[in-house]
């Protein structure tokens, strides 16, 4: 019988990468708490509505990439493509009486049914904040610098520029679109079949155009900046001059646009430009009408961005940062006789309340076998307790870099080796510290 395979575009997550990963969650988490945000998780499963009502049928999310179940009642559900969708759902749910703006972020895994590829995943997990309630400029420059300090974080300052755009309001847009349409009107024949099409449903997105012939039309198409209102002009502006007083460099770009409704004014992509890759990172978006289009009453001013942290692992993977491994073993005991074993196992879990990662080796095999083991795992001291050992109730330390080997007292070891390890290596961490005791209370009888 075959024995299942991992569904195709999925993966395990493990080892290195996993690693990475808790990295990445741990910055992320720290610039997020230092910005006042507090995470929210979101269901994997919403009911198909609130996807369809949020994002076009027509966009290929939910014509192809849907991961869609039908229950045992025969509700058609869907697994979270994305984020902003279910969070503005939740908020109309929860949040409304809050004190407002709220700043949610999140670290969740998304499905979408694409051909898999490097970097393009059918479960991948995306890192991304929100802010709703206020439409204040100062908020969009805000997710930007956060953004930024994130990268910074981890060292990746130098190879990523942040893209930013105005769509303005989906009013304005309407009538560009009419013009861009009138311009392109008897420019067909120059267009591919993908941009036809794009012209057809969605014809914002022909700026988005990869093909070199309709970009080079593009120089000449209407510029959106003719379309504009005061005050989407203005607020535009104002982000730009919040990102200054933060320091965030920017290159503007008028062909970054998103096709949806309910997106307007900011728009900003961080992308690659060390050369690795031609994929974006993430992107942001101001949503103020996404819960008009979900079905409340009012628009609710949002903004939020959202980035793969698959992408950015291995972008940091490929990069000169290279991780510590907290869980290498820093003491590794032999025991070579049953009584041996019986003496170092409350070492073993003394060592651990040192915050010294320590193993135990198990059963009793030859001191060979057993040695290499060690070396497998690249411990950084062995203590060896045969039986003479455990009679005088002592050890042999073998200090596994430079190879030599002294005699240690047991009730010594643990600080001893504590002293020869890297203070910092060691992994302290103190539940205690993050509850308090509340005492029940009392109920008179
Ligand atoms: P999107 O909502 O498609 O713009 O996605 C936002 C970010 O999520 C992208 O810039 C990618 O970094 C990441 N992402 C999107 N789709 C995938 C995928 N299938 N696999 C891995 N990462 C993805």
């Amino acid at each position: 019988m075959e024995i299942p395979q991992k569904v195709r575009g999925m993966q395990d997550i493990y080892g290195e990468y996993q690693r990475y990963f808790t990295f990445l969650k741990k910055v992320s988490r720290h610039e997020f708490r230092k910005n006042w945000f507090t995470r929210i998780s979101t269901p994997i499963l919403e009911k198909v509505d609130l996807i369809k009502r949020s994002i076009w049928e027509d966009t290929d999310i939910v014509s192809k990439e849907m991961y869609n179940i039908i229950d045992k009642k025969w509700r058609e559900l869907v697994m979270k493509p994305e984020s902003t969708a279910w969070i503005m759902r939740s908020y109309i749910e929860n949040f409304l009486d809050e004190t407002q703006p709220v700043y949610y972020y999140y670290i969740e895994p998304h499905f979408r049914y694409e051909r898999p590829q490097k970097w393009r995943y059918r479960q991948f997990n995306q890192i991304g904040a929100e802010i709703i309630w206020e439409i204040d400029p100062v908020l969009d420059a805000k997710l930007i610098y956060i953004w930024k300090s994130i990268l910074d974080s981890i060292w990746l300052k130098d190879s990523f520029k942040v893209k930013i755009n105005s769509i303005w309001t989906s009013k304005e847009r309407e009538k560009y679109i009419e013009a861009l349409k009138d311009f392109f009107a008897n420019k067909k024949q120059h267009l591919d079949d993908n941009d036809l099409h794009r012209l057809e449903n969605n014809p914002l997105r022909i700026l988005d155009s990869k093909n070199p012939d309709t970009q080079e039309l593009l120089k000449f198409a209407p510029k959106v900046t003719d379309f504009l209102k005061k005050e989407s002009k203005e607020f535009y502006e104002s982000v730009k001059e919040y990102l200054e007083i933060l320091g965030v460099d920017y290159v503007e770009d008028h062909t970054l646009v998103r096709g949806l409704d309910y997106y307007c004014h900011t728009v900003w992509e961080f992308v690659d430009f060390s050369g690795r890759s031609q994929d974006a990172l993430g992107w942001g978006w101001r949503y103020d009408e996404l819960a008009k289009s979900i079905g409340h009453k009012t628009a609710i001013p949002a903004v939020g961005f959202a980035f793969g942290a698959e992408r950015l692992i291995e972008h940091i993977m490929e990069a000169w940062v290279k991780l510590k491994n907290k869980d290498v073993i820093q003491l590794y005991f032999i025991q070579l006789w049953d009584e041996a074993k019986k003496i170092v196992l409350p070492l073993n879990i003394e060592a651990r309340n040192k915050w010294l990662n320590s193993q135990l080796s198990l059963w009793t095999p030859s001191m060979k076998v057993q040695m290499k083991k060690a070396n497998k795992i690249n411990a950084r001291f062995v203590a060896i307790v045969g039986i003479m050992e455990a009679k005088n109730w002592v050890c042999q330390l073998k200090d596994m870099e430079s190879g030599t080997q002294e005699e240690v007292k047991l009730e010594n070891l643990l600080d001893h080796v504590i002293t020869k390890v890297w203070k910092d290596s060691l992994d302290f961490y103190d539940p205690a510290k993050d509850f308090i005791i509340v005492e029940p209370i009392k109920t008179e009888e």
